[in-house]
């Protein structure tokens, strides 16, 4: 994503100017400069207030994975720990305490054949969890490597093609050579036999996803490890498995407890998962796990001695808010694993629900239908040729609807989807109402004479979905078409 230069394109002589509400406001201050003196907290806080009524709607942002609800009790604590670092474990040896509890709580939850040999972390999101998973991997093989006197210096990493942006940055900062498997005909995920033929002694691990974001189909782990087992019985090349379970992570143990994904699997040697996505707390807590100590090279955890105590700690950051993971264990607590499991599958009844009342709808076809991650993508049908899922998505926009529509990666960029991921929060009645607006704009869209929008015109609405393309870095050779960039 390019960075945004804040006066690119802008007059920065133009100053914010404040309505007049409490009759203390300075007439206008500067945008883009820090102001000269204060002002008032009231009317700091109206103006900022104001200004951010112009974001959409989070509740109907039905683009992301990100939590947009929760109970105020955890609003609350979070609240209270505002103030908290996570990194100061010396200083608040019970925030830590919980964070020890919660990696705990998952390492069961994942079926670690020992909970209590199994290590890991609270990080910001999947995305840093990736790169830890990812580092670990990484060393690891160079350690085997240097040990068997062989060269360690090409490392590369089979994955999908649909895997998330994070693990593209991974292989980038990081230098590993991203091997990316294609999609092919009606195959949107990583497959067993594509994955294994990409893999050779130089490869650190292959990236299974529990829940594919463009489309929110589980990839085959399982089958994916035992074709990795049959790689090592025919060629001694030992291949480790990480599962990005972002979404999956917290939805599969729950509604697809007989589905082996984790470390049930020997071959999966960690799991990431976003405590922000159907861990169900708002944005900024990721967790990753290793199945045990050796899967994890010591070399990387840094025991700091922080203010009189042992503090070993394997993260990019260094100061991180506490809060995140209090109300992680929060919602541990409160929902247990029965209440999680009552809103997961709350949210599955209602995807599936929906997507077969898209599907009724005549002209469109469905690619997922919610039954894996409650989330489903479907497309216009091929008889259609006077309106894109690009029209679709602004037409809904006009009602508030936040719905990505983004074109598909090799060898399936003539396929453009739209994605609705349902969340805690968006229930049956909600999703009555999106219909209804989706049933009503189908006349006028159906009347057009031609199509207003494609996937270079659409501007603004893949909403983080946009095509690899786009978000090429400047002077970078061509790289695999479109990542679903989506949080
Ligand atoms: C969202 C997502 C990520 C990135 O997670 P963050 O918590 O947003 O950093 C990685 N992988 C998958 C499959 C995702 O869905």
């Amino acid at each position: 994503m390019p960075l945004k230069r804040p006066h690119q394109h802008r007059d920065v002589s133009k100053h914010l100017t404040a309505n007049p509400v409490f009759s203390r406001e300075p007439i206008s201050v500067p945008r883009f400069k820090l102001p000269h003196d204060g002002i008032d907290p009231d009317v700091a806080y109206q103006i900022i207030h104001d200004e951010l009524m112009l974001d959409g709607n989070a509740r109907l942002n039905l683009a992301t994975f990100v939590s947009t609800w929760a109970e105020p009790q955890a609003q609350a604590l979070m609240a209270e720990c505002a103030e908290k670092n996570m990194i100061d474990k010396d200083e608040y040896p019970q925030t830590a305490e919980v964070e020890a509890r919660c990696v705990h709580m998952l390492a069961d939850l994942w079926s670690a054949p020992d909970p209590d040999r199994a290590v890991g972390c609270s990080t910001t999101g999947s995305s840093e969890a990736a790169m830890l998973a990812g580092l670990a991997l990484k060393r690891r093989w160079q350690h085997r490597r240097r040990a068997e006197g062989k060269p360690a210096d090409r490392p590369n990493m089979v994955m999908g093609i649909n895997v998330q942006v994070c693990w593209e940055k991974f292989a980038d900062y990081f230098e590993v050579e991203p091997r990316y498997v294609p999609m092919e005909g009606d195959r949107y995920c990583l497959s067993a036999e594509a994955a294994v033929e990409l893999c050779d002694e130089n490869t650190i691990g292959v990236v299974a996803v529990l829940g594919s974001t463009f489309d929110g189909a589980y990839e085959p782990v399982a089958e994916i490890a035992a074709a990795l087992d049959a790689l090592q019985e025919r060629t001694g090349i030992d291949v480790p498995v990480h599962v990005d379970g972002a979404s999956g992570g917290m939805i599969a143990p729950f509604l697809d407890p007989e589905l082996p994904w984790d470390f049930r699997l020997p071959r999966v040697a960690s799991i990431n998962t976003s405590g922000h996505k159907y861990g169900l707390v708002m944005p900024g807590v990721g967790w990753a796990l290793w199945r045990d100590a050796e899967a994890l090279p010591d070399d990387l955890v840094f025991h700091v001695n922080y203010l009189g105590g042992d503090m070993p700690t394997f993260a990019l950051n260094f100061s991180r808010p506490g809060a995140q993971v209090i109300a992680q264990y929060y919602n541990f607590l409160r929902l247990g694993f029965d209440g999680y499991r009552t809103v997961q599958q709350t949210c599955r009844d209602v995807a599936t629900r929906l997507s077969a009342e898209v599907a009724k709808l005549g002209p469109f076809t469905l690619l997922t239908d919610g039954s894996e991650l409650p989330v489903f993508a479907f497309r216009v049908s091929d008889d259609i040729d006077n309106f894109t899922v690009f029209d679709v998505s602004a037409a809904l926009r006009e009602r508030g609807w936040l719905v990505p529509a983004y074109t598909f990666p090799e060898h399936r960029t003539d396929l453009a989807a739209l994605r609705v991921v349902i969340r805690n929060g968006f229930g049956h009645d909600l999703a009555d109402l999106f219909l209804e607006d989706l049933r009503r704009v189908l006349p006028r869209l159906k009347a057009q004479a031609a199509p207003h929008r494609n996937a270079e015109n659409a501007g603004a609405f893949a909403h983080g979905a946009e095509t690899k393309e786009s978000v090429r870095k400047v002077g970078k050779p061509a790289v695999p078409a479109a990542r679903q960039a989506e949080s």
